[in-house]
């Protein structure tokens, strides 16, 4: 099946219509510059990611395929790779790149983050105080 055959489900939010398209992007490196988006016409609900046949899919299974946070064992295999940063405390969430990993915890190098984030997060704090995700949560709001 080619893969722009994916039909998009409506909107899980408020049953509208969903849209794919894609647009050239600075960050879009892993796909010929492109990223790709599915949104919903009616109201903001949207994703977006690197690859058509991913977003698609992602629109399609969003309750079947959550997008659950990453243990430590992986996180600490992820070395230099980009990872959503859920802080708990104060709510900032951000992108950020690991950086090394010590025993206590692991530096992280924010990136498009707010001034009062924590760069390091500490393994007895994960999933106390903070968390992270290999992609972007859906928005709750
Ligand atoms: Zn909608």
């Amino acid at each position: 099946m080619d893969k722009t055959d994916i039909v998009l489900k409506p909107c899980p939010f408020c049953g509208g219509e969903a849209v794919y398209d894609k647009y050239q992007s600075c960050d879009g490196y892993m796909n010929e510059g492109y990223t790709h988006r599915v949104h919903c016409k009616m109201c903001s609900a949207v994703i977006q990611d690197f690859s058509e046949q991913k977003v698609k899919n992602w629109w399609n299974n969003r309750f079947e395929q959550p997008n659950d946070p990453l243990t430590t064992e992986e996180v600490k295999q992820m070395n230099c790779e980009p990872v959503w940063i859920n802080n708990f405390e104060d709510s900032t969430s951000c992108w950020a790149i690991l950086g090394t990993s010590t025993k206590d915890g692991i530096v992280l190098h924010d990136i498009y983050c707010s001034d009062d984030f924590n760069d390091y997060g500490s393994w007895e704090l994960y999933n106390v105080t903070w968390n992270c995700y290999k992609h972007k949560p859906e928005e709750s709001n």
